[in-house]
């Protein structure tokens, strides 16, 4: 009898610091949310803003002082004024700041912005905004829990109406890019801006609710190397039937983006392009670029024609990129083979593919999901030999800092 009631008191008590430990860890975990600082409207010289609370309830400070409540229905005004924000109400004055931030008391928190100078069409967010004074033109950032901005970025990159798994693939993709350039915008004070020199957010993911659902059933996950490095997580529209490795295209090879035979890109939007040049024109390029041997080579061997993806056109001993080709030309990807016109003044292009090739295929992946392959396999068929895991579970050394001063 004792000593049965003894095992009981162990498991009543076991069980009480279980359910204990899990309310600390809910508390904490809601407490710390993962935030990042995107740098608002960054390719714009913004004076003034209005602000409208839309949900939630908020408060405005300036460091550890609080100035007021902001909740919802309430707007506030924003204005550079002699290299300080003024602020303002409806009703009150607030007086002028350096900076000033408007931080959320709940998770649910949203609030609506427009700038007014210049006048620029408004858009929503999640969580909390804080402006900063950069003397001639104001720092707005928007201080975001990690999975609201990812949805955020997919509803503006990847659109509205994609299948979940690929949700989830970009889901992914978008989470590795963040943490690998959480150190991108640090000297103007934010991680990230809001444009494509980036990844494009637009602001709160509000048009198809599948979106935040896949955000969150792969919360955490990130795509690292076979050496638990962060990938470079690139992505192209349509690979054309193969992906190009990277050191194709750039300096330097890259475990991870080798060539793949890609025939989920075949019969998709931009599996296929088609141009016509001037041969007179190509062949002076060809000699302008340094390639002497067009002179003693018969014009039938100046056609470009590739198999597989090429990373050089190569005539007698000399050289030239296909990437540089593709950028003198305009052309959508450099995975392409040229014919003559029967009449020989133009050469005919057929071309396979859109974009620089290395790395995920969009139209691809778009197949992929819809032929019912899951999240994983479509990471893992373009980026070679991958860890899909836990950022958490990372070595200290795989991960930036993710503090700001
Ligand atoms: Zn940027």
């Amino acid at each position: 009898m004792l000593a049965s009631g003894h095992i009981n008191m162990n498991v009543l008590r076991l069980r009480f610091r279980v359910f204990f430990i899990l309310i600390l860890l809910a508390g904490g975990l809601s407490l710390n949310a993962q935030m990042i600082r995107i740098g608002l409207f960054n390719d714009e010289v913004v004076h003034s803003v209005t602000v409208s609370c839309t949900a939630g309830e908020y408060v405005i400070k300036q460091g550890d002082n609080r100035i007021d409540g902001f909740n919802k229905g309430d707007i506030l005004f924003a204005t550079l004024d002699g290299g300080r924000i003024m602020l303002h109400s409806r009703e009150k004055q607030y007086g002028t700041f350096e900076s000033v931030e408007i931080k959320s008391l709940s998770l649910s928190g949203s609030f609506r912005m427009r700038p007014v100078t210049p006048s620029l069409g408004s858009r929503s967010f999640d969580d909390d905004l804080i402006l900063e004074s950069k003397v001639d033109y104001m720092n707005i950032i928007n201080s975001v829990d990690f999975d609201k901005y990812i949805a955020g970025v997919l509803e503006t990159e990847v659109g509205p109406n994609a299948n979940k798994e690929l949700y989830k693939a970009h889901a992914l993709l978008t989470r590795t890019y963040m943490l690998n350039n959480f150190d991108k915008h640090r000297e103007e004070g934010f991680s990230l801006c809001d444009g494509t020199h980036c990844q494009a957010y637009k602001g709160k993911a509000r048009l198809n609710p599948e979106i935040a659902k896949a955000v969150f059933e792969t919360t955490g996950e990130i795509v690292a190397d076979y050496h638990y490095k962060l990938i470079t997580a690139v992505f192209h529209a349509n690979s054309g039937g193969e992906t190009q490795r990277a050191s194709d295209v750039w300096i330097g090879d890259v475990d991870y983006l080798q060539a793949v035979i890609d025939p989920y890109s075949l019969h998709q939007p931009h599996a296929k392009w088609y141009d016509t040049i001037s041969f007179t024109d190509w062949k002076n390029y060809l000699l302008e670029k340094g390639m002497k041997s067009v002179e003693k080579i018969p014009d039938e061997l100046l056609y470009i024609q590739q198999r597989h993806r090429k990373k050089y056109f190569v005539l007698d001993k000399d050289t030239l990129m296909m990437t540089r080709i593709r950028e003198d030309w305009n052309l959508k990807s450099t995975f392409f083979n040229m014919f003559p016109e029967e009449d020989g003044n133009r050469i005919v292009i057929w071309g396979k593919g859109y974009g620089h090739g290395v790395g995920l295929s969009q139209e691809g992946a778009i197949k992929m999901a819809r032929d019912g392959f899951s999240y994983k396999d479509i990471i893992k068929f373009y980026f070679y030999n991958v860890r899909i895991m836990n950022f958490g579970d990372l070595p200290a050394s795989s991960l930036p800092e993710m503090r700001y001063e």
